[in-house]
């Protein structure tokens, strides 16, 4: 992988733009960031360096988790990781197509995925259904020909380009809530079916509401069998998770030291303390990833201590993005093209947040840690 790296020597000016460490459009152009997403994609594919833990027979590699989560390391050292709007497609829909798809479902969607062709967004959340995602309303009637949706999604990801959707939705109001849940591929561009952006305070829109109106899915997108959506999707996710927001595409440990020289110049002492800190923490971080592709290598699930991580990791790179911007002093107050480095501590700091929600909110977490690591008692809310 190195040696390829170094071959190819990514010039910055081919990889996707990176204008927040969640991969959110920012202030950039949306055509120029989704063009320069999937030119890079092209050429990490060529080289297979896309969906290596795929079976080989999938276009993949056949590689292990900590496979995985070593390509990416090394991807992230250079920045030259995949766009993030490729996250769906390849860390939830491939898999979850994979163990679960239809022959004719794994033919036409996998390859397109791989190659960045059609971007997936996932439609789980609704406006009441979120920590509680088992509350799913948006319905799914069997009507003459094909399943026809009504509801509404919120937070979808990338929902603006995507070509499909992964979509949640209820197939049986009769059997308790988790049982009448079924998995649809939701045609994003068909009728009845309408994406809102939401403007966020970075300034970009990287989630959307999505309205669905007597929107039509035919009978073979359904993903395995109808009212097993949540078994389905459940694994999938759990395992999606132990892979996402890795430390190391959010700041590269380069990128952090170049902050030491700064830090330096501007307040010394405690700032030092602080910045070793976040060291710190970025390398805690990596091993709880290793601990958790350990386990998953040897065929376990993800372990407990995942929400640990995840509660790590939005604590670092809030304290991170609190100190780059700080060590920029007043110029930390410019933002985009010309700005000092190009705005990016501020867009991140503005971006920061969203990971205490993303994947299961901070207080989710501390549930999981209570429950499953200190053995405490059950939360009530959660049932
Ligand atoms: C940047 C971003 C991208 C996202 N992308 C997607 C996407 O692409 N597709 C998608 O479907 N969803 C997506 N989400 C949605 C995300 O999964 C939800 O926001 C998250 O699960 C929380 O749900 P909620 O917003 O409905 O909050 P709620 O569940 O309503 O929670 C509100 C508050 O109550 C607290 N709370 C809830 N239940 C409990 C409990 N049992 N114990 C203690 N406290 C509790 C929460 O911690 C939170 O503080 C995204 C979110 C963000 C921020």
């Amino acid at each position: 992988m190195r040696a390829w790296l170094a071959d190819v020597a990514p010039d910055p000016a081919v990889l996707p733009l990176r204008p927040s460490g969640s991969g959110g459009v920012g202030d950039n152009d949306e055509g120029e960031f989704v063009d320069r997403a999937r030119a890079w994609q092209v050429v990490l594919h060529r080289a297979q360096w896309v969906g290596v833990s795929w079976p080989r027979a999938h276009g993949g590699r056949g590689a292990t988790p900590m496979q995985e989560l070593i390509l990416r390391e090394e991807l992230g050292r250079v920045g030259a990781l995949p766009s993030p709007i490729f996250h769906v497609g390849l860390a939830v829909v491939g898999p979850t197509l994979i163990a679960h798809g239809g022959g004719a479902q794994r033919d036409r969607f996998l390859s397109r995925i791989l190659t960045g062709d059609e971007i997936w967004c996932l439609l789980l959340s609704e406006p009441d259904a979120g920590s509680d995602l088992a509350a799913v309303r948006t319905r799914a009637e069997h009507g003459q020909r094909d399943w026809v949706l009504n509801g509404q999604k919120v937070w979808s990801s990338g929902a603006q380009f995507s070509r499909w959707g992964l979509a949640l939705v209820r197939t049986n109001q009769e059997k308790a809530r988790h049982r009448g849940l079924s998995c649809l591929v939701v045609d994003m561009h068909g009728a009845g079916v309408e994406v809102r952006p939401l403007r966020q305070m970075t300034g970009g829109t990287e989630f959307n509401e999505v309205f669905l109106t007597d929107a039509s899915v035919p009978d073979d997108h359904v993903i395995g069998e109808v009212d097993q959506g949540w078994r389905i999707l459940m694994t999938t996710l759990a395992n999606e998770r132990t892979l996402t927001g890795i430390g190391a595409s959010w700041f590269s440990e380069d990128e952090l030291l170049g902050l030491a020289g700064r830090v330096e110049r501007r307040g010394g002492g405690a700032r030092r303390g602080r910045l070793a800190s976040v060291l710190g923490q970025l390398e805690i971080e990596r091993f709880f990833d290793l601990a958790a592709q350990t386990a998953l290598n040897a065929g376990g699930s993800p372990p407990a201590s995942s929400s640990l991580k995840k509660l790590l990791l939005a604590n670092f790179v809030r304290q991170a993005s609190d100190l780059g911007l700080e060590v920029q002093g007043p110029f930390g107050m410019l933002a985009g093209k010309g700005a000092l480095d190009q705005g990016t501590w501020q867009s991140r700091f503005l971006d920061a947040p969203h990971l205490r929600i993303a994947g299961g909110t901070d207080e989710i977490q501390h549930n999981i840690v209570a429950e499953r690591i200190l053995g405490l008692p059950p939360d009530l809310a959660g049932g």
